[in-house]
């Protein structure tokens, strides 16, 4: 995970930290080599920009730290700035105050959101709560299949009446059939399209509007870097989502996505599935990422 990004920048501190005292050129070199490690990234051109600026401006401005030496220092600036970079805080979902708490899961096929419907449920079953998933993909009768394997294998029960009904309708029974059977968290699988297209937007649009879902959480997949930022801009333009999955964070060595996704949308990214099997789902945690990449 973010292992090309993590070398860099592990690399251009290496060279400061020979150093006794920094001059001024010496952190304008460093930042020039964060600038393009972050671009070669795939990081967004504007989301760079506005980093590097903020990091020469502390680092400049030198807000001394009595423990620490100016190189540290700076490390210091980089993490913390990476850290809100990603959003700062893990941020949790929503719980609803009167059970059950509804999650709608939406993405573009093939970024993993059937799996990490799964997983969620999983995680969250963890965590104490008793998930329903719900097979709302009615035009891929593959998928609603494959939940059924999957909650089959995790022993949380599906949620399904088949294909060639409307998803808003099975979203509502599914909600209620939740709450007469104990279910206090109901995972809605939804169903994706090969890209954004208005069809996709106003289906889901309808079915939140009448599920009013605690949480809209969109699934998008890491290693397709900038591409998945843009599908994030587009999705949370039509429907405000609440929070993102960044799916395949494994394969990520680059973490564009990761990187640019919270401050393009405004949306935290609240899970990474790091994994293909059943429990590799995680909390985003923007502080251990940053961890991870500066080392
Ligand atoms: P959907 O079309 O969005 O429902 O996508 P699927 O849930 O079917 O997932 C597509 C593929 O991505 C499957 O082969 C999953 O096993 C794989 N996948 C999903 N999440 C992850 C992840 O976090 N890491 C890895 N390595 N593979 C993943």
């Amino acid at each position: 995970m973010f292992t090309g990004l993590a070398e860099r920048l592990q690399e251009t501190f290496k060279k400061l930290r020979g150093k006794g005292r920094l001059t001024e050129a010496d952190v304008n070199e460093a930042l020039r080599e964060v600038r393009i490690a972050l671009l070669e990234a795939d990081v967004n051109f504007k989301v760079v920009k506005d980093f590097v600026a903020r990091i020469r401006e502390r680092a400049v401005g030198q807000e001394l730290h009595a423990s620490l030496n100016p190189t540290q220092h700076v490390i210091k600036i980089v993490h913390d700035e990476l850290t809100g970079l990603m959003g700062g805080a893990n941020s949790k979902i929503k719980i609803a105050p009167k059970p059950p708490t509804v999650v709608v899961m939406v993405g573009l096929n093939g970024a993993g959101k059937t799996t990490t419907s799964a997983k969620l449920a999983n995680l969250l079953r963890k965590q104490g709560k008793r998930p329903l998933l719900v097979a709302a993909d009615v035009y891929r009768p593959a998928a609603i299949k494959q939940l059924q394997v999957l909650g089959n294998q995790l022993n949380v029960p599906v949620f399904t009446i088949g294909e060639k009904q409307d998803p808003v309708a099975i979203g509502q029974a599914a909600v209620k059939n939740a709450a007469a059977n104990g279910h206090d968290l109901v995972i809605i699988d939804t169903a994706g399209r090969q890209e954004v297209n208005d069809e996709l937007m106003s289906e889901l649009e309808n079915m939140n509007r009448v599920l009013e879902p605690d949480e809209i959480l969109l699934v998008i997949d890491a290693m397709t870097g900038q591409t998945a930022v843009h599908v994030a801009e587009q999705f949370n333009k039509r429907l405000n989502l609440d929070g993102v999955v960044l799916t395949k964070l494994d394969g990520d060595s680059r973490g564009g996505a990761a990187l640019s996704v919270r401050a393009i949308t405004g949306k935290p990214i609240k899970f990474a599935g790091v994994g293909e099997k059943l429990d590799a789902l995680e909390p985003f945690h923007p502080d251990r990422m940053s961890e991870r990449i500066l080392g």
